[in-house]
């Protein structure tokens, strides 16, 4: 890793010259309702339940809303089933119909091209790549399948940066111009506390680590590997 690379991350990163997308998705939200006669369709890259809670209950009052979940990053492979199984519950218990596309689960091909980035602080190099890699595979089955929009859940995460998240929408936007790409920051307005609100209603499972075995082991550090 490039120490100096991540020291002026870090220094960015606290800086106050920031895009407040949170604002920028409110204002396309007018200019949304204004200018469609129907419910647009939207592509909602989804990670986990706890996550997709409030982005989902928020976005569904303007879209046709469908999920696509492929988190192949996410080890063991029981850990996978039990994210992907609670975010089914979820919808169940809300009543919200909304279909969950799902990619064939394959952590070792989807972890080789982070392999060299294994030492990567969290919320650095390897984990930008790990979103830019899912947002894309779900933006280019976005504009595969027709859809109008697409966005991803992730700016919900306090762990996660959202302007980067939205950086990597941006330049993804312009390899699928025909799908626009939504700017969010979930985790403003509000969004965080009603989140909790929904994990606590639906007895969410919280997960303790963000998903690949790397991210297991720097939150279990004296503990021996599950079986995957
Ligand atoms: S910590 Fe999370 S975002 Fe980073 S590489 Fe692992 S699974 Fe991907």
């Amino acid at each position: 890793m490039n120490k100096d690379a991540y020291l002026n991350y870090l220094k960015q990163r606290k800086s106050s010259r920031k895009v407040n997308y949170y604002l920028m998705s409110l204002k396309e939200l007018e200019e949304i309702k204004a200018s469609y006669d129907r419910k647009p369709r939207m592509l909602v890259h989804a990670c986990c339940a706890v996550c997709a809670s409030f982005p989902l209950e928020f976005l569904s009052q303007t879209f046709d809303v469908t999920i696509f979940f492929n988190n192949s990053n996410i080890w063991p492979k029981a850990e996978y089933d039990r994210r992907l199984e609670e975010l089914r519950r979820y919808l169940r218990e809300t009543g919200m119909e909304i279909p969950v596309i799902t990619v064939p689960y394959d952590n070792d091909a989807y972890m080789k091209p982070l392999e060299p980035m294994k030492d990567d602080p969290e919320g650095f190099g390897r984990c930008f790549f790990c979103y830019a890699v899912r947002m894309n595979q779900a933006y280019t089955w976005a504009e595969e399948h027709g859809f109008d929009f697409f966005t991803t859940v992730m700016s919900i995460s306090r762990q996660k940066d959202s302007q980067k998240i939205n950086e990597i929408g941006r330049s993804l936007s312009r390899l699928h111009p025909s799908v626009r790409y939504f700017y969010s920051d979930f985790k403003k307005g509000g969004g965080q506390v009603r989140q909790k609100e929904l994990c606590d209603t639906h007895d969410l499972y919280r997960q303790d680590y963000c998903g690949c075995i790397y991210s297991w082991k720097s939150t279990h550090p004296d503990q021996d590997l599950p079986e995957s």
